[in-house]
């Protein structure tokens, strides 16, 4: 049990880099950067991975995204590029998606920073000149998906000869999409001497059996699979929703306005975050205090006694910084990031819901951050309701609420005799309804009710781009090919044999279930596991499409969640199946 201390606790990383990634050998421009970017400390997956992969081991590591596996692999790479001889490229890493390998390649770019490392990010549907341009320039590290990477290979731009560090990252995407036969073929290329890391959000037997192909004496790296031990776990009502991150900011204001929370812990992973996250509510009207290891101790104290005052009903924090503090109990913890492991995400609720009153634990997360969520939900043997977001309806009828309870309070307790008479007056030549309504109407917009909210778009559903999974398919014969469908009136073929749909009807979305023809998955096994699981009609759903090693299902918006969360409880032909919404820049 950590002793509370009412003061808060000296952040070392004020005075220089933080000594947590410090400890792990990492160099101090690495250091430098971190601290610019406002991480207080590594994650638990960094702090496991960093050491062996830096002492030029080979490592096999299970997390999922938002763990801080990018920067687990990232800065050990980036280190040890540093200090070797140049080879162009030095190091490749392999990545299932178009997105990652874009998100991959900022991220390391903005690791790599003060060491001057130069990041090329190969991906399909990139035109090929700029990139045989780049190819031939030269590189320190390459990103790049299979299929492309490939093509470089086959057209000799790519030469992986004197390559001396190998990532595969998200080894389980890029198995289930259909690249295992990719994989071997690029990894032939690369010397038998070269350094390999693999992260994988599961560990199944198909990358147990690549790792033993390519790994050498791996160090297992992996986080937490034990329950989290929460002894007296606080009643609290756990609530995520799921928003594409540049929505984020948009989201917690409205989800804010629905909670109208009386004091709530606001937790960001990093500094900057705070200083972001606390700027922007503070712009929304509401009183927002920062905590973070960049403030001086006055500084911390100030924000905290505010917070504890009731001077200011929120405190945006790191979990550095809140941790160790004598905080009172709140009405609300806030995780504006989902945290990076189930410990925590535990420390972080226990933060809320007092013995005998429920607390409210609200976490906004990315869609990739998913399968990370419910990790921790398994972890710490909890309950977290996914919602959507409150739309603008939902907040118009909220304040329309709050300014009926305002008046309504108004007429109990305040002194009205004085404003008797007006209405009176007024209501001797107008309709004393409509003296009310308007009267209404200004409490309405004094209580910032007509605040014009920031549009928060649907989930990115856009359309495929033709990958390997569509490429590794038979050719189809005929229009109907030899995809299996039950409307194939809503599905086309280009002789690419890309599937060529438009956008899913609107209020459809289309649902990722792990397992296709290669299960011997027929249409009807889907159809019949929703209709029995989910209890819906086989009426509301739409096409349904089997691949090699997947399908997708399209389903009304409003029940792909319950539908998801079913599918996963059942076992499909007697398996257990991964089931998600589907992301095209992911899942092709
Ligand atoms: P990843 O699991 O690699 O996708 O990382 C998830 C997010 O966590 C990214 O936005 C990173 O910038 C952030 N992140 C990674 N490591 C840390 C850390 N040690 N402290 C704070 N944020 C981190």
């Amino acid at each position: 049990m950590k002793h509370e201390t009412s003061r808060p606790p000296v952040i070392p990383s004020v005075h220089g880099f933080s000594p947590g990634f410090a400890a792990l050998g990492l160099e101090a421009r690495l250091l430098a950067t971190l601290d610019q970017l406002g991480y207080e400390e590594p994650t638990p997956i960094q702090r496991e991975a960093i050491p062996p992969l830096l002492a030029g081991k080979d490592v096999l590591g299970q997390a999922a995204t938002g763990t801080g596996k990018t920067a687990a692999f990232a800065l050990p790479l980036l280190q040890r590029l540093a200090q070797g001889t140049k080879a162009q490229p030095a190091a490749l890493i392999l990545v299932p998606t178009r997105e990652l390998a874009v998100q991959v390649g900022d991220a390391v770019k903005r690791y790599g920073k003060e060491l001057r490392t130069s990041v090329l990010t190969l991906y399909g549907g990139q035109a090929m000149g700029p990139q045989l341009h780049a190819l031939k320039r030269g590189v320190d590290i390459v990103v790049a998906t299979p299929g492309r990477a490939l093509d470089h290979i086959r057209r000799q731009s790519l030469k992986l000869a004197q390559v001396r560090v190998v990532v595969l990252d998200e080894a389980d995407e890029m198995l289930d999409m259909g690249f295992a036969d990719d994989l071997d073929a690029i990894l032939q290329e690369t010397p038998a001497t070269k350094q390999t890391a693999l992260f994988s959000a599961t560990l199944p037997a198909r990358i147990k059996s690549i790792a033993q192909r390519h790994l050498t004496h791996p160090v297992e790296v992996t986080i937490a699979k034990e329950p989290v031990k929460t002894g007296t776990t606080p009643r609290v009502q756990q609530t995520a929703y799921i928003v594409a991150k540049p929505y984020r900011g948009a989201a917690l204001v409205r989800v804010l306005d629905m909670a109208g929370p009386t004091s709530a812990l606001v937790f960001c992973r990093t500094r900057v975050e705070v200083d972001d996250v606390t700027a922007m509510l503070n712009g929304r009207g509401y009183r927002a205090e920062a905590l973070h290891g960049g403030m001086s101790q006055p500084q911390r104290d100030r924000a905290l006694q505010a917070f504890r005052a009731g001077q200011t009903n929120l405190l945006v924090a790191t979990d550095v910084a809140a941790r160790g503090l004598d905080i009172p109990r709140v009405s609300h913890v806030i995780n504006f990031d989902l945290p990076s492991s189930a410990e925590i995400y535990v420390h972080r609720i226990g933060r809320t819901g007092r013995a005998g009153r429920v607390g409210a634990a609200i976490t906004v997360l990315d869609p990739r951050e998913e399968r990370l969520l419910r990790s921790i939900e398994r972890l710490t043997n909890a309950n977290v309701t996914v919602a959507p977001v409150p739309s603008t309806a939902d907040l118009l009828a909220k304040r329309l609420e709050r300014t009926r309870a305002a008046v309504q309070e108004a007429m109990q307790t305040e002194d009205i005799g004085g404003f008797r008479g007006v209405v009176e007056a007024m209501a001797a030549s107008h309709d004393p309804i409509t003296i009310a309504a308007a009267a209404m109407k200004l409490v309405f917009r004094a209580q910032g009710g007509d605040r014009v909210e920031e549009d928060i778009p649907a989930l990115p559903v856009r359309r495929p781009e033709f990958h390997q999974t569509m490429r590794t398919m038979p050719r189809p014969s005929s229009r109907t090919g030899d995809r299996d469908r039950v409307e194939p009136s809503r599905l086309s073929e280009r002789p690419t044999g890309r599937p060529d749909r438009e956008r899913p009807n609107a209020g459809m979305v289309r649902v990722y279930v792990g397992t296709g023809r290669h299960a011997g998955i027929r249409p009807g096994d889907l159809v019949g596991a929703i209709t029995n699981e989910a209890k819906v009609r086989s009426t509301v759903l739409g096409g349904i499409e089997i691949l090699d090693r997947f399908s997708l299902i399209e389903v009304p918006e409003a029940m792909a969640s319950m539908i998801i969360d079913r599918l996963r409880r059942t076992r499909i032909k007697g398996h257990r199946v991964p089931v998600r919404l589907f992301r095209e820049e992911r899942d092709i």
